[in-house]
């Protein structure tokens, strides 16, 4: 890779504020000041920027149990973001691959890899995601069954051109449902629950596809293993 792209990837430099460095002679490739961005580099190299050794850091893939209270976005806001709560070197090109509400708790995944994102995230590739929703009213007899129906087989949600994909309502209480959904509208479970005139009060994501939270705690963080990568 060029020098100037290997140093964009390693530092907080920007492509261009990389060939400045090299113009001022900041940049030693095996020992040797190098200037021309175009040299070529590979992860054999010893390169270094101001006297700091450099290493490129493969694609990562994370797992989150996100809190509420921390918000999926890239620019910072109101709330703490998912990424803080990451310890990884450059967690800032992380990015988490669809989104939680930031009153949402659950699995929430992060990335720095954009294919593999889209892959989760692409509805054709029908990757179930399986949400715990606490109603405030009870949902249960002929009205539970109508709700199941309309689910199954799509609901119109205000703003938008067609109905939701098919989705799966199964009822653990009469107030705590377990929603299955293999697309993400904006806000889709409180937006379905509210067309059926009920309200979200708690929601939390326990799965997507076949990755579960399972026992990680509130606020933990895990890489993916390469098996749990090629799922997707
Ligand atoms: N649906 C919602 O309404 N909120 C979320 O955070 C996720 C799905």
């Amino acid at each position: 890779m060029r020098l100037d792209r290997f140093l964009a990837e390693t530092t907080e430099l920007t492509r261009s504020l990389a060939k400045k460095a090299l113009q001022r002679g900041e940049v030693c490739v095996d020992g040797e000041t190098v200037r021309q961005a175009a040299t070529q580099v590979d992860e054999r190299s010893q390169v270094t920027w101001r006297g700091e050794p450099l290493a490129l850091v493969g694609l990562r893939y994370v797992m989150l149990h996100k809190p509420a209270g921390v918000e999926c976005s890239a620019r910072r806001g109101l709330y703490p973001l998912a990424r803080d709560l990451i310890e990884l070197p450059r967690v800032e090109r992380l990015q988490t691959v669809g989104r939680l509400d930031v009153d949402t708790s659950g699995l929430v995944l992060l990335t720095d890899d954009g294919q593999w994102s889209h892959r989760v995230t692409s509805p054709r590739k029908r990757c179930g995601k399986v949400y715990r929703v606490t109603l405030a009213e009870p949902l249960e007899g002929e009205a539970l069954a109508a709700a199941v129906a309309h689910f199954a087989d799509g609901v119109l949600l205000d703003g938008e051109a067609k109905p939701t994909r098919p989705a799966d309502l199964i009822m653990r209480s009469p107030t705590e449902a377990e929603l299955t959904l293999y697309e993400g509208k904006y806000h889709q479970v409180k937006r379905m629950f509210a067309a059926l005139g009920n309200r979200v009060i708690a929601l939390h994501r326990e799965s997507i596809g076949p990755l579960l939270l399972g026992d990680l705690a509130s606020g933990e963080w895990r890489e993916l293993d390469a098996r749990e990568v090629a799922l997707f």
